[in-house]
């Protein structure tokens, strides 16, 4: 087969143009993304080969070689393992599909300037095409273990590459580096020097479980070549203990596994011992994913069995709501052969996730207690996938709830945990009252609120979407009843109202027809019409039934899909705003009640706007309130 050539896609081409004209100076990461390649390749085949007994490939001796040659300037980086295939070649180096390269894409247009796409590049290993930043021209020749021809890619990662069969290609990959002139101002950027490569390894790739080899050196001092020097500890870091390893070795692994470029917020470790042995090492990344609510979202640990790297993404070993945390567990006591379903009923497994749970969870804890910015982050973050364990995990949920903390009307931009909010309860105060919308703006202005505002009664503000179910889930805290102040009715006599028994019987028998007149013409829309306790300057608004659906949720579910039949509300009006008083009064005094329908239907319109709805009939609200305003000029 002739050499081909290919064009780069539109991404992976952007990507390569900023790494060639790259002029960031700490470029030895390029050095750690291809080691990290290669250990990635050497995992890939030792499980190959373990789960099957005919492949034929080569295990006696994983490792990693790196070989300098200073005349050519070229700096070779070679693994003997699981190599790549010629499609998988064209497919896995010609795009860019891992998702932290995508997301790393998308920071950098908002970057935008130079500056910050330096510091960008620099943080973040942007994989196989990192090389471009010292390389001009990059050869790859791989063979994919059991396979007998290879594969040769050349690219200078100016818009094409070419791909061609190779017969040579031993086993595995190599990466070679055609390595841009040397800079004699600076020597520290020779790649091609031994202690310099030996310098990145150390700092960047010391925990890396495969050898790391140094191989063609210059003859020792006796003329024989030297023996290849391996560079790495191999240390896995999780088996050490804490005060035996330093952050930044903590940080380079988290970057290994994560694929994340910044630094994790919370370093977790665990030893188990025991009957059952593991290690476990736990990272909290300060940032949360975009794709963390979606369908397809990557989770899990990698799951080591005695340092055998066995699989990434182990969702057994953490319940969903966890999902966020990254890290690897190696354990003694598990068959090399394990596979996730298996994993999935293990008892061991369960007893596991377990531990590792409550171990997460108090550690969240201790930020709470001790680094509160950090807390603050991390909930800023995480909080909203944390609470869905409040729906799924009872056995944790008051330790879940001990580490939630709400968004509150309580002091400036206040937030509170359901502990501090039941200490400020006042006297006869029975209920801890909260209210759930889209969003902060519409809630913060929601005419539910005004009657806890006036009587500065404290309102827990909840706007993520999976508020509405657990606080249906959890129901109460410490014996005091979640009540939303949008269903239900609400009584808020006992804190502060004046009005008395008998005031309010005579407003009840003064408003009873009309609301039984407005009700027959808004049946399709509303099941009830009362009188407001809750209202203080809005004329109306909605209000669900304690055990109804609310929009909010309503929306989610048709969101994912499911059909919910609309669920009629209740309208409240208030018997103390001119407009409501002025329609009773038309009311009574009029024999034609045709024009005073229009006025019912925008009474109902207004409560459904105020609490951020949506009219049913957008233009002929609009209409008829044009019509109005025109009357009154
Ligand atoms: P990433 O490693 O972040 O996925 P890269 O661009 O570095 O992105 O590599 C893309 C893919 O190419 C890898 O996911 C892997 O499947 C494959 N690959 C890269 N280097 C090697 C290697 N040395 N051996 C086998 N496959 C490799």
């Amino acid at each position: 087969m002739p050499a081909e050539t290919f064009e780069f896609q539109v991404e992976a081409r952007q990507l390569l143009q900023l790494m060639i004209h790259s002029i960031y100076s700490n470029k030895d990461v390029f050095l750690r993304e291809l080691v990290s390649n290669a250990s990635d390749a050497l995992d890939k085949l030792r499980l190959a080969a373990l789960r099957d007994d005919s492949l034929d490939a080569d295990v006696s001796d994983l490792h990693i070689e790196l070989e300098a040659d200073p005349d050519a300037r070229t700096l070779t980086v070679r693994d003997n393992g699981i190599g790549m295939s010629y499609d998988e070649v064209g497919q896995l180096i010609g795009t860019i599909a891992n998702s932290g390269t995508a997301e790393f894409l998308r920071e950098l247009r908002k970057a935008q300037d130079d500056a910050g796409a330096e510091g960008l590049i620099g943080q973040f290993g942007v994989g196989f095409y990192s090389g471009f930043m010292v390389a001009d021209e990059v050869t790859l020749l791989t063979r994919r273990a059991g396979e007998a021809k290879g594969t040769r890619w050349t690219s200078r990662g100016e818009g094409t590459y070419t791909l061609e069969e190779a017969d040579d290609a031993p086993q595995g990959t190599s990466v070679t580096l055609h390595l841009k002139p040397a800079d004699p101002e600076n020597q520290l950027h020779d790649y091609t020097s031994e202690w310099k490569i030996r310098e990145v390894v150390k700092r960047y790739s010391d925990f890396i479980t495969w050898p790391v080899r140094l191989v063609g050196r210059p003859d020792g001092e006796d003329g024989e070549p030297a023996g290849p020097e391996t560079l790495n500890s191999m240390k896995a870091l999780w088996a050490r203990s804490r005060d035996e390893v330093s952050e930044d070795e903590y940080h380079e692994l988290y970057k290994h596994i994560s694929h994340d470029w910044r630094e994790p917020l919370e370093t977790v470790p665990l030893q188990a011992e025991g009957t059952f042995e593991y290690q476990a090492l736990l990272f909290v990344p300060s940032h949360a994913p975009q794709d963390l609510f979606t369908q397809d979202f990557k989770r899990g640990l990698q799951l080591y069995v005695k340092r055998v790297f066995i699989m990434d993404d182990c969702e057994a070993l953490l319940p969903p709501y966890l999902r966020f945390v990254k890290g690897v567990v190696d354990a003694q006591d598990l068959s090399l052969n394990v596979s996730r379903e298996i994993l999935q009923q293990d008892r061991h497994i369960r007893m596991m996730q377990r531990r590792l749970t409550k171990k997460v969870l108090s550690s969240v804890k201790s930020m709470m207690a001790g680094d509160t910015e950090r807390y603050t982050t991390f909930w800023r973050e995480f909080g909203a996938v944390l609470k869905e364990g409040l729906i799924t995990d009872s056995d944790n949920r008051d330790a879940l709830l001990a580490v939630s903390s709400f968004a509150t009307t309580h002091g400036e931009d206040g937030t509170t945990t359901l502990a501090q909010y039941v200490e400020r309860m006042r006297d006869g105060q029975e209920e801890i009252y909260y209210i759930t919308g889209e969003s902060r703006q519409s809630i913060d202005n929601s005419p539910h609120m005004e009657a806890f505002r006036d009587r500065g009664i404290e309102v827990l503000l909840l706007t993520d979407p999976v508020d509405e179910v657990w606080v249906d889930a959890v129901g109460e805290f410490e014996g005091k009843r979640l009540q939303s102040i949008a269903k239900g009715e609400i009584d808020l006599g006992a804190q502060g109202d004046e009005k008395s028994e008998s005031e309010r019987e005579q407003q009840a028998e003064e408003f009873a027809e009309l609301l039984g007149w407005v009700k027959e013409q808004l049946a399709e829309d509303v099941k009830e019409v009362r009188l407001s306790t809750r209202l203080t300057v809005s004329p109306a608004c909605v209000v669900a039934d304690a055990h109804d659906m609310t929009p909010a949720l309503e929306n989610m579910y048709r969101a994912m899909g499911q059909e919910v039949p609309r669920t009629k509300r209740i309208l409240e009006l208030n018997p103390g705003h001119g407009l409501v008083k002025g329609l009773n009064q038309a009311y009574k005094e009029r024999e034609d009640r045709s024009g005073l329908t229009e006025t019912a239907e925008l009474l109902h319109t207004l409560a459904v706007l105020a609490e951020g709805g949506r009219p049913a009939d957008p233009a002929g609200f609009v209409k008829a309130v044009a019509d109005r305003l025109e009357r009154t000029l």
